[in-house]
């Protein structure tokens, strides 16, 4: 790049990235706070003229059952472990809870300045899970890309994988179809194979997000310019803002602060990712994050000529350089 980059990418989930982990009668307050959260966020980016990618799960942009299940493959995912499938668990539950559901959201998010509508695919599908192929893979994205298109008048660009699983086969196949970028793990050991989900694995992970344990976490991207779909590995994942940690969460910013400056002087790419719901247990202390990093974004923009893309905006520029 010629110029020092900030990419953003939120994976917009609500329930239908969790719904095999967590009850969703539980949860909510949780998700009605995440849904009034996210015109803040995109306030926000508009005020510092962020560019943030907004990787949304095909299912929420339906505005309730009917549309979901015209939207919804022939083809469905076929995992072993049937319990992974969103189509299983809505079915079963039967849940018309409104949390599932944002398409007004969708909307808010095309209509501000600077922001990319992408996806997470249709039913935050799992391309590492025993059982799945490339038939079932590739009839989610259609969907996906249906569902954006035909609601939304959008051609979906940009893919991150649910779970951050995935594999050469899984980027062909998300490529085929015309996806242009695709976010990838970090370098370090500690993001491999992140479906396996060792206990050291996680807990090095937690540390990392504090301390500096893991190699630089910024990078260049020249060497990718000729390849499709261009792949854009995150540098950082923003822990949410929890009360119990204290002066920790602070430190946790500081780290992506000093993280951003290492960009900007080297001229290097610095990718950081959240979901929306992280900010759903403590919504004012989270805004107050985001705007810090903000911030020192713009200071970085104004000292370094930082510029910010969406995932979209940088695969655009690479292809245009080549
Ligand atoms: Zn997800």
């Amino acid at each position: 790049m010629t110029r020092p980059t900030l990419i953003i990418s939120l994976d917009f989930e609500l329930h239908w990235g969790r719904f095999d982990k967590v009850p969703i009668k539980a949860y909510d307050a949780y998700y009605q706070t995440t849904k009034r959260i996210v015109p803040q966020l995109l306030s926000l980016f508009e005020k510092y003229k962020v560019e943030v990618t907004w990787a949304t799960v095909g299912m929420l942009m339906a505005d309730g059952p009917e549309e979901w299940l015209k939207f919804s493959p022939e083809v469905k995912p076929s995992y072993q472990n049937l319990n992974l499938s969103a189509y299983k668990w809505y079915k079963a539950t039967n849940e018309t809870n409104s949390t599932l559901f944002a398409p007004d959201l969708v909307k808010a998010i095309i209509d501000t300045p600077g922001q990319e509508l992408a996806s997470h695919t249709f039913s935050h599908y799992y391309t590492m899970e025993k059982g799945q192929d490339k038939l079932t893979f590739q009839a989610d994205l259609k969907a996906a890309q249906k569902i954006a298109q035909e609601k939304f008048g959008v051609k979906l660009s940009s893919l991150v994988f649910p779970r951050n699983q995935f594999n050469t086969e899984a980027i062909q196949a998300a490529g085929e179809l015309g996806f242009n970028s695709v976010r990838t793990n970090p370098v370090d050991w500690f993001w491999k194979t992140p479906e396996k989900g060792e206990l050291l694995k996680r807990i090095w992970r937690t540390s990392d997000s504090i301390l500096s344990l893991g190699k630089k976490t910024s990078y260049q991207l020249q060497e990718q310019k000729s390849k499709k779909p261009i792949l854009i590995p995150a540098s950082r994942f923003l822990r949410p803002y929890q009360s119990k940690l204290g002066r920790i969460n602070q430190m946790k910013v500081n780290r992506v602060i000093e993280e951003m400056s290492t960009a900007a002087k080297n001229n290097e790419v610095y990718h950081l990712w959240w979901h929306p719901h992280n900010h759903g247990n403590h919504p004012d202390e989270s805004l107050i994050e985001v705007e810090q990093i903000l911030k020192h974004f713009a200071f970085c923009r104004e000292k370094y000529n930082m510029q910010s893309k969406s995932m979209y905006g940088l695969a655009q520029a690479l292809q245009q350089v080549c």
